[in-house]
């Protein structure tokens, strides 16, 4: 059944009416620093997970709304808390999880803002503040779009479970106990998960591919201890030399990747030419782009490997000796439809190969994230098209997308039965982690729309 256009627009409406209300609401969760980084204070992440349980409550839908913690994997106590609310579904209506996360990325550098990161402030068409978009917006367009639900539907038969998590910046380290721990509570037929981003402001998107990540640090050592280089400088390799080459092996002379193993594809991708990289990647005149394909292939499909940190004395303390040991951190993107055991086995078994001189490297810290890879053609794909379309007026965009959310695989593993969309409300100028954080409140409101006519659609369709 389609909805009629009295429906939508129906529904646009009480959205806009509320938009105020709303827009309140999302300020005052965005003035809560919930930044779930260990160094930082886990109080205001658990003010935080209150202040999204008393919205919830607050909508007088659910049966039951809890904040609930987990055991972290490693062992080392429980992880953040995360709001549990649910309904059950009724009269064989599916069951919908809707899922969030109101943790924060850390705020960086207050002088990098133009505004300040935890007073949210809207400037023209965007609110400002850290967590703005990312995720506090996605746990605002739940809240609404259920608000609307339950305002319009005579009877609400859909089951809906809002799992609004607390930890998915530090990487979800209790999310899989989680899930075991609560598999009753959480087990749903769709599930959505609103972290992901649109097309542009004016153009919707279903993001259908991710790629996993594999993180390491490398080690190299040549020497026991550092020596004066004008004394062996010339015969004896240090440690930086040996990494350079080492780390060069990676790529090959036009920057794609030269790791023998590591899977890309290339499905057909939208427009995206060389104009728009340079702007929104701030790539310099001059300097070119790695690899070859299109560029959103390359971004999305293709693997990618990145120096993120060195262990070696700083410039300034740098003196005339042949360094002994340096370590680096690399972050592997891996592509969709590879595992990322398989991806981090093959760059392992790349620099086990190709350290030069009889160097062998030590790789420690490794840790793993799963790509995912959307069953595109699924009942609840097709009808989130179409409560987009009708929502933002022109037909979505299927995204692929560079990052990664590794938990996603995780639900996959507990629910493999389930549907698994993944939404969003930001937009290319969000900014999510970055200083400035965004969100356009136009995208965040067609965002909330096109939930509720999904949910309105999931809820009467026979
Ligand atoms: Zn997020």
């Amino acid at each position: 059944m389609s909805l009629r256009t009295a429906d939508v627009e129906n529904v646009a409406n009480l959205i806009a009416r509320d938009l105020d209300a709303i827009l309140a609401e999302l300020a005052s969760l965005v003035r809560i620093p919930s930044v779930s980084w260990n160094a930082f204070d886990p109080t205001q992440v658990q003010r935080s997970s209150e202040a999204v349980a008393a919205l919830a409550t607050g909508l007088s839908f659910f049966d039951s709304v809890s904040i609930l913690q987990a055991k972290k994997s490693d062992g080392t106590g429980l992880g953040q808390p995360a709001v549990v609310a649910r309904r059950d579904a009724r009269n064989g209506r599916p069951t919908v999880l809707l899922y969030a996360h109101h943790d924060v990325q850390p705020p960086g550098a207050d002088a990098d803002w133009l505004t300040t990161p935890f007073e949210p402030v809207i400037i023209e068409d965007r609110m400002f503040g850290r967590g703005a978009a990312d995720d506090k917006a996605g746990v605002m367009s739940h809240i609404a779009s259920l608000r609307v639900l339950t305002e319009l539907s005579d009877q609400v038969d859909l089951g809906i479970v809002l799992y609004v998590e607390g930890e998915e910046e530090f990487g979800s380290p209790s999310f899989q106990n989680f899930l075991n721990d609560n598999r009753e509570v959480l087990a749903s037929d769709i599930i959505i998960v609103a972290d992901s981003g649109n097309w542009s402001e004016t153009v919707p998107a279903l993001t259908v591919s991710l790629r996993g990540n594999v993180t390491f640090k490398l080690t190299v050592r040549t020497l026991d201890h550092a020596v004066h280089s004008g004394m062996f400088g010339g015969v004896v390799p240090d440690a930086m030399l040996a990494m350079i080459h080492l780390l060069a092996s990676l790529n090959n002379a036009d920057g794609s990747i030269a790791v023998e193993g590591l899977v890309s594809n290339a499905p057909e991708t939208p427009d995206y030419d060389e104009a728009q990289l340079r702007r929104e990647s701030g790539l310099l005149d001059g300097v070119s782009p790695l690899g070859t394909g299109s560029y959103l292939n390359r971004i999305w499909n293709q693997p990618s490997i990145t120096v993120t940190g060195i262990d070696a004395p700083n410039v300034d303390n740098a003196s005339n000796t042949l360094l002994p040991e340096v370590s680096v951190r690399v972050s592997v993107r891996v592509a969709p439809g590879q595992a990322a055991s398989e991806a981090a086995a093959a760059v392992t078994e790349h620099l086990l190969a190709h350290a030069p001189w009889g160097v062998v490297p030590v790789i420690s810290d490794l840790s793993t994230g799963e790509p995912f890879l959307a069953d595109t053609t699924g009942t609840a794909a097709i009808a989130a098209r179409a409560a987009m379309t009708d929502a933002w007026g022109v037909t979505p965009v299927d995204m692929g997308v560079g990052g990664s959310i590794p938990f996603i695989s995780d639900f996959v593993a507990m629910f493999p039965e389930a549907q698994i969309l993944v939404t969003g409300v930001e937009d290319p100028d969000s900014r999510a982690h970055s200083p400035n954080e965004s969100l356009h409140i136009g995208a965040f409101e067609k965002a909330i729309c096109a939930q509720t006519l999904l949910l309105l659609r999931l809820n009467d369709e026979q």
